[in-house]
């Protein structure tokens, strides 16, 4: 199973998000599409959750009015961000148990923008793997270099100690998420070349064996400026399992289109 994740920020209100959906719904209604190839998951902002949720249930219960908007049946949930208590004096955060209220199955943890704009630690970036692990939410652990760090040959030893800090003592039977996310090519239209990405899939792969880590089915994402260009070239990776996507993931038919392009249409 490939996995084809729109990460849309802090961006979309209710209305957008309606429409969004119903522009995917027509557009898998046209291709005779479902999901079933490859998961598409949409983390929206926190504030349209609820609205999703209630979409995605209806339309899996065959109740919903709207034509085109009951073909997003199939199509998951997923969250930018989550804390890892339970509840508390946490001004502003939110927690596993009020992210599984709408039946939210992914949350992405470890993102460059947590890291650089918010101090996140992979200390931290651990106890969120860990909570949603036993929250039932299946985690999506971005890693990646700097350009400093890339042009300094530290990629590697980036990884390496990325991966050994977020995944301590963390264990998972089924497939695990880990998008390669160079920081140089987020939202900057820079992307690595497709042999670059090759190589570095193989190195975390590489590195999850020496660290001995406890994860069954490791799948290796790219994100850092996929678009609907790039998208067919970059899909015929031969070890990649999937996309994250920023910026182009905020128009329904781009998105889409990479979506298709990454199952191989
Ligand atoms: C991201 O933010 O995870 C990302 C990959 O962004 P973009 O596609 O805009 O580079």
């Amino acid at each position: 199973m490939k996995y084809c994740i729109a990460n849309w920020k802090m961006n979309m209100d209710s209305k957008s998000t309606f429409i969004y959906l119903d522009n995917i719904g027509k557009l898998v209604y046209k291709n005779k599409e479902t999901f079933d190839k490859a998961s598409m998951i949409i983390c929206p902002p926190y504030t349209t959750l609820d609205l999703m949720s209630n979409i995605l249930t209806e339309a899996s219960k065959g109740i919903l009015d709207d034509v085109d908007l009951a073909y997003v049946v199939g199509l998951q949930l997923g969250a930018q961000n989550v804390n890892p208590n339970n509840y508390g004096a946490y001004t502003g955060e939110i927690s596993i148990k009020m992210l599984n209220q709408y039946g939210t199955e992914w949350v992405i943890v470890g993102h460059s923008e947590r890291r650089s704009l918010f101090n996140e630690s992979d200390e931290f970036v651990n106890l969120k793997v860990q909570a949603a692990l036993d929250g039932a939410i299946n985690p999506i652990l971005c890693i990646g270099e700097t350009l400093e760090e890339r042009d300094a040959g530290r990629t590697e030893e980036v990884l390496f100690m990325q991966l050994k800090k977020c995944l301590k003592d963390v264990c998972v039977k089924k497939d695990f998420l880990i998008a390669y996310e160079p920081v140089w090519a987020i939202g900057t239209g820079k992307t690595a070349d497709c042999r670059t990405i090759e190589l570095v899939n193989d190195m975390i792969l590489n590195i999850l064996k020496e660290l001995k880590c406890d994860i069954q089915n490791p799948k290796i994402l790219y994100g850092g400026s996929v678009n609907n260009n790039n998208a067919e070239n970059l899909s015929k990776i031969c070890n990649l399992d999937g996309f994250l996507i920023g910026g182009a993931s905020l128009d329904a038919e781009q998105f889409y289109s990479i979506y298709n392009a990454l199952k191989g249409e």
